[in-house]
């Protein structure tokens, strides 16, 4: 006969299974603790294992595929949606304008810091270029007016097809101006681009799981292949652009937030750290675009409209790190090759490399191929260009690591500023702990 349990008795305290201890230590961490934990042990194990650690770079790869696979249909059905969703169409004018403002503004700074931080670090002064092995850059960036028209797709589908996003921004906010302007009759569709929104956020909520694996090798990779120990090469450099980073993020990107938008600047660089992590191990601001929208709209509390908006535009549009790089670059390569600038000079500089910057793929190592532009305003050839990036080519993994984290940065600032002008800031969700 069966014993009924005393219904009294404490419950049996029973031990977790393997299941359950994967959950408590695992899935229970919240995500950016876990990521940060790949990112101090892939720098340890990487280290330790060195060119062996090529070996595991695969795990890194399938994980920005797999970020990568997101980007354009991310943008494409968040930027309809946002624009769809807006009360009326000026709201877009407003918006954008100063988003757009901001962007600027900031990218003049960074350029403003490159140029200063060049001049006090002298990174170029008896650097000896001469033993580099020239790489010759072998497509010149096209000019702006060019670049502008080239926006326009001919063809929305193949400019999705080939991740295009400039074009892909462009084409969404035609389409999404097209259905807040027939409004009842596309109801339909702006619930249709809603629901397509959602559910790449929620891939890529999906894809974050794997994340800690992919930051793991992809870190493990470069410290085993490159290690800190590139920086030597070019210690003065590397120096020079962690502090200029340093500064533009924590002073400018933070100052913005702090003293523009006028919100405390400590929950808004603890809530990006997924994006900061993936940005700083992926080298691509396009890679952390999907993850830089979901930090804006779960952790951040910005709303859809603004996040789908302004992180497209500032992903391709604004890169302070990628400016403030470009000009560190110019100042070295005019030291080195013993070139004295003049005021109108360093003006011309500063406007080149800002146009410049704005027109950089967000892609590894991109901005070296838009050196060239900018060299030529201080009268370099294109075989001394060739000899600079030559030189900096070999360690430019670790130093765009550095500045993608900036560019990742300018934008999130920018899209809790623009919110906050907006009214669209749940100030509730930025003052909160990620839940995730
Ligand atoms: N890697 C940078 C980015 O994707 C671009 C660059 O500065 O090379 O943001």
């Amino acid at each position: 006969m069966a014993i009924d349990p005393d219904p009294a008795a404490p419950p049996v305290a029973r031990r977790p299974g393997v299941g359950g201890l994967i959950r408590r230590y695992w899935f229970d961490v919240v995500l950016w603790k876990r990521i940060l934990a790949a990112l101090v042990l892939g720098t340890i194990i990487g280290l330790v294992l060195g060119e062996v650690a090529v070996q595991i770079k695969w795990m890194g790869d399938v994980f920005i595929r797999l970020i990568r696979m997101v980007v354009a249909p991310l943008v494409f059905f968040s930027i309809v949606s946002g624009i769809a969703g807006m009360s009326d169409a000026r709201r877009l004018g407003s918006i954008g304008v100063k988003t757009l403002a901001l962007y600027l503004t900031l990218t003049v700074i960074a350029v403003s810091v490159g140029l200063s931080i060049g001049t006090l670090f002298q990174p170029g002064v008896g650097m000896n270029v001469s033993g580099a092995t020239p790489e010759v850059i072998a497509k010149a960036p096209p000019g702006l007016g060019e670049h502008l028209i080239s926006i326009i797709p001919t063809n929305p589908i193949a400019a999705l097809a080939a991740g295009e996003i400039q074009s892909v921004i462009f084409f969404g906010i035609l389409v999404g101006l097209g259905i807040l302007t027939i409004a009842p009759k596309a109801e339909i569709a702006a619930r249709l681009f809603q629901a397509g929104a959602d559910i790449m956020l929620q891939i890529v909520r999906f894809i974050m799981e794997v994340a800690p694996f992919g930051v793991f090798a992809l870190v493990a990779w470069v410290m085993g292949t490159s290690g800190p120990g590139a920086f030597v090469h070019v210690l003065k450099l590397a120096a020079a652009l962690i502090v200029g980073c340093a500064i533009q993020t924590l002073l400018i990107h933070g100052g913005l937030i702090r003293l523009v938008a006028r919100l405390p600047a400590l929950p808004f660089f603890r809530d990006i750290t997924d994006a900061v992590t993936i940005a700083f191990s992926t080298s691509s601001s396009a890679a952390t675009l999907p993850v830089a929208m979901r930090v804006a709209e779960k952790n951040l509390g910005v709303s859809h409209t603004v996040a789908s908006t302004a992180l497209p535009l500032g992903v391709t549009l604004s890169m302070d790190g990628t400016a403030l790089y470009v000009a560190l670059l110019a100042m070295l390569s005019a030291q080195a090759f013993g070139v004295d600038l003049t005021f109108a000079q360093y003006l011309m500089l500063g406007i080149t490399t800002t146009v410049v910057a704005l027109g950089t793929a967000p892609v590894p190592s991109a901005s070296l191929f838009m050196l060239a532009a900018v060299l030529q305003v201080i009268g370099l050839s294109a075989e001394q260009t060739a000899l600079v990036v030559g030189f900096v080519l070999p360690f430019d993994r670790l130093l765009d690591m550095t500045r993608t984290i900036t560019n990742a940065t300018s934008d999130l600032s920018v899209a809790v500023t623009v919110a906050k002008w907006e009214g669209e800031l749940d100030e509730a969700a930025y003052l909160a702990r990620p839940v995730e």
